[in-house]
């Protein structure tokens, strides 16, 4: 597959033209060396993807025509991966880059009880997750939310479904659809969800899942929870 650049719509002029800017720039001019005249594919991250011609180009700055416009409408179920910050900042990292790649439509990190002290930094993550959006091809650019707490998850995705993966659970309860237009999806940290957290996804009506007989690691948990739903969309 081509590669792909993104731009955010405010830089998308009257569907007419679009200025691509700072690293993004720098990859098609320094990097792939392309030139006034190219066709690139350019995506918005709101379900748009567009063949743009190059017309301009400097070190931090392209611009180009738009010629042809491809759009995928957003999915009708919505997966919120909440995700207990991981102490190892690689396993957090990993962790991001799958869920966006087995289709999260949003990842949100909150600080667990049993999480410990991470030092993963907010531009770094995005930096990962718009790389990771390119790669897959996605046209819906996932957002990153930064939580202090589960109770915060559920307060900010109140009209959701919540599914809590446990590795205490009977196997016997398998992921089931996902719950209306939007479903939470909860994998605790390193050291798992405490039991007042257990028993919050209890009292907020939230279903809990078990992922098999053995306990994964929590970047594994992600990758099998969210591989349940690769197909509802
Ligand atoms: N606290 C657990 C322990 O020390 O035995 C391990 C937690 S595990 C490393 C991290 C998270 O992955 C858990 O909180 C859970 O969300 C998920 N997880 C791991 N194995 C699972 C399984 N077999 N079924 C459901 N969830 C699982």
């Amino acid at each position: 597959m081509n590669n792909i650049f993104y731009a955010s719509k405010p830089d998308f002029k009257d569907g007419i033209s679009v200025e691509i800017k700072g690293q993004e720039a720098t990859h098609i001019s320094k990097v792939l060396r392309h030139k006034v005249g190219d066709t690139i594919l350019v995506a918005d991250g709101e379900g748009s993807r567009f063949d743009v011609v190059i017309r301009e180009m400097s070190k931090q700055s392209v611009v180009g025509n738009i010629q042809k416009k491809r759009e995928e409408p957003a999915p009708a179920a919505r997966k919120i991966l909440a995700l207990g910050l991981l102490k190892k900042r690689d396993r957090l990292e990993f962790a991001v880059e799958k869920a966006v790649e087995l289709g999260a439509s949003e990842i949100c990190l909150f600080n667990s009880d049993h999480s410990e002290r991470n030092n993963s930094k907010e531009e770094r993550l995005k930096t990962i997750i718009l790389s990771a959006f390119k790669q897959s091809g996605r046209f819906w650019l996932p957002k990153l939310v930064l939580l202090d707490s589960l109770d915060q998850v559920f307060s900010s995705y109140a009209n959701s479904g919540f599914v809590m993966a446990h590795e205490q659970i009977e196997i016997s309860n398998q992921p089931k659809e996902l719950i209306g237009s939007q479903t939470v999806l909860m994998v605790g940290p390193e050291g798992g969800f405490s039991k007042r957290e257990v028993e919050l996804n209890k009292e907020k009506g939230g279903e809990f899942i078990s992922l098999g007989k053995n306990r994964l690691r929590a970047e594994t948990a992600v990758v099998a929870f969210l591989s349940q739903y690769l197909f509802s969309n």
